[in-house]
C-alpha cells in the first residue's frame, strides 16, 4: 500500500466522496423509474437543459448558484447537496477508522450501497433487488479476497439471524396489524447486512435499527409531524443501525457499544 499523508488523503476523500454522492443522487432518482444512470447526462426537472459541468461540481455547484437552475432558476431539492455531503462525511470516517486498506474499499463500497439503499426506500418504499444483487456480490468479494474481517460461516450465520428475525417479525406484525409491517425487501436487505456483521454485531445493529426508528416515530408524533397510521421505510434504520454497529468496532476486537454495554451492565 501506498503511504500517503493525511493532509493530502483528507481533501482528496472529501471531493471523491461529493462525486460519488453526485453519482448516488442520479442512483436514486433513476434506478426506481428504470432510467439508465449513465444517458442522459444531468439535466434540470424542469426545462431540461442539461447541467453544466461547472455547474455540477458537488455541493459547491449547489451553493454558488443558491440551488436553483441556471436557465430557469427552478429550485433543486435541498436533498442532493445532503445526499452529496453524507456521502463525503461517511467517505472520511471510513477512512479514519480503516485508513486506506483492503476493508476501506470493501466497507465504502457497502456504505455507498445502503445511502442509495436509504433514500430510495423514503421515496418508493421499496428496495431494488439489484441493490441486493450489489451488495451480495460485494460481500462475497470481501469474504473471499479476506478483504474483510469475516468468514463464510460468522457470515452466514449473521445473515440468517438478521434476515430469520425481520421475516418472524414481519409475520408476527402482518398478523396482529393486519397489514404490511416490514417489508420482504427489508428482509433481502438483512441478509446482506447479516452477512458482513456475523451474529452478535447483527443483534446490536437490530437492536439499533428498531430504537432510531422508536426515537424517529416518538419525535414525529409528539410533534404531530406525522399521522399514526403514517407508513415509514424500515431500511434507513437497518442501514444507519448496521453502519453504526460496523463502525464502533474497535481495531483491538470487540464493539464500543457492545463493551460499554457489558461493563455497565455486569
Ligand atoms: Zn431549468
Amino acid at each position: 500500500m501506498i503511504e500517503l499523508p493525511v493532509t493530502l488523503v483528507i481533501p482528496l476523500l472529501i471531493i471523491l466522496g461529493a462525486a460519488f454522492g453526485s453519482f448516488l443522487n442520479v442512483v436514486i432518482y433513476r434506478v426506481p423509474i428504470k432510467m439508465s444512470v449513465v444517458k442522459p447526462k444531468s439535466h434540470c426537472f424542469n426545462c431540461k437543459v442539461p447541467i453544466r459541468i461547472i455547474d455540477n461540481i458537488p455541493v459547491l455547484g449547489y451553493f454558488l448558484l443558491s440551488g436553483k437552475c441556471r436557465n430557469c432558476k427552478f429550485e433543486f431539492p435541498s436533498r442532493y447537496a445532503f445526499v452529496e455531503l453524507i456521502t463525503s462525511l461517511l467517505t472520511i470516517i471510513i477512512y479514519i477508522i480503516y485508513g486506506i486498506s483492503t476493508s476501506f474499499f470493501i466497507y465504502l463500497a457497502l456504505t455507498y450501497l445502503l445511502i442509495a439503499v436509504t433514500f430510495v426506500d423514503i421515496d418508493h418504499f421499496i428496495i431494488p433487488n439489484g441493490f441486493i444483487g450489489i451488495g451480495l456480490i460485494i460481500l462475497i468479494m470481501g469474504i473471499q479476497l479476506r478483504w474483510i474481517p469475516i468468514d463464510w460461516i460468522e457470515a452466514a450465520s449473521g445473515a440468517f439471524v438478521f434476515a430469520g428475525f425481520l421475516f418472524t417479525i414481519g409475520i408476527i406484525g402482518q398478523f396482529i396489524l393486519k397489514k404490511e409491517s416490514i417489508g420482504f425487501g427489508d428482509v433481502k436487505l438483512g441478509l446482506v447486512l447479516g452477512g458482513f456483521l456475523g451474529v452478535e454485531y447483527s443483534i446490536l445493529a437490530l437492536y439499533l435499527s428498531f430504537a432510531l426508528s422508536a426515537i424517529y416515530v416518538f419525535v414525529m408524533l409528539g410533534a404531530k409531524l406525522m399521522q399514526k397510521s403514517a407508513k415509514i421505510p424500515f431500511g434507513p434504520y437497518l442501514a444507519a443501525g448496521s453502519l453504526i454497529a460496523l463502525f464502533t468496532t474497535s481495531p483491538s476486537g470487540g464493539n464500543y457499544i457492545l463493551n460499554w454495554y457489558y461493563l455497565t451492565m455486569f
